[in-house]
C-alpha cells in the first residue's frame, strides 16, 4: 500500500478557511506591519519607516501588549481573512501577502524551518534596524522612510 502524502494546512486551505489558530501561525513574526507607515496626501502612496510602533519589543519582535493592542494602540491594525484584497499594503515578504499570491511560503518561514533562526540569519525582521518611533520627532519621520529590497530596508529618498 502506498502512504498518502501528508500536504501541510497551509497547501490544502485557503487563508479564509483557516482556523484561528492556523492564520495565526501564518504570520512569520517579522515585525514589519508594525513599522509606522506614511501615506501621501496627493497619491495615497505608502511608504514605510524603519520606525517601529513603541509596543514593540524590537529584540522578539512581539508586541509588548497583544491581546490589548487595539485600546493601547487605536491604529494598530488586525488583520483578518475578510481583508485579503487590500493585503497589497503589506511588506511584500509578510507571509499573508505571499500566501495570497504565490499560495506557496517562503523556505526560511518558522513553519518550515521549526525556527526563526533562517529570517533572523537573512535579516528578515526588523530587529536588527527598527527605530523606537518615540524617539525620533514626527517631523523628522520622512527622513526614516525606507524600500524594501529583498525583505530587508534601505534609504528612500522622497524628494
Ligand atoms: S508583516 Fe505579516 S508576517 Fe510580518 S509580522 Fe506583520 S502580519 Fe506577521
Ligand atoms: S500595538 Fe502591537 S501589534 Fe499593534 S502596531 Fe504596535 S506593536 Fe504592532
Amino acid at each position: 500500500m502506498i502512504a498518502k502524502r501528508y500536504e501541510p494546512f497551509w497547501k490544502t486551505t485557503p487563508l479564509e478557511k483557516m482556523s484561528p489558530v492556523e492564520w495565526e501561525s501564518i504570520c512569520d513574526g517579522c515585525g514589519k506591519c508594525c513599522l509606522q507607515k506614511l501615506q501621501d496626501d496627493e497619491t495615497d502612496e505608502v511608504f514605510y519607516t524603519d520606525l517601529s510602533c513603541h509596543q514593540l519589543n524590537a529584540v522578539s519582535c512581539q508586541c509588548k501588549v497583544y491581546e490589548t493592542r487595539q485600546t493601547e494602540v487605536p491604529g494598530c491594525i488586525t488583520l483578518t481573512p475578510d481583508q485579503i484584497d487590500e493585503f497589497q499594503w503589506l511588506p511584500d515578504t509578510c507571509s499573508y501577502r505571499v500566501l495570497h499570491e504565490t499560495k506557496e511560503l517562503p523556505n526560511w518561514h518558522p513553519l518550515l524551518v521549526g525556527s526563526d533562526k533562517e529570517m533572523l540569519r537573512q535579516g528578515l525582521t526588523v530587529r536588527h534596524y527598527a527605530v523606537n518611533e518615540q524617539t525620533v520627532d514626527e517631523d523628522d519621520w520622512e527622513t526614516h522612510i525606507i524600500k524594501w529590497v529583498h525583505g530587508t530596508p534601505e534609504p528612500y529618498d522622497v524628494t
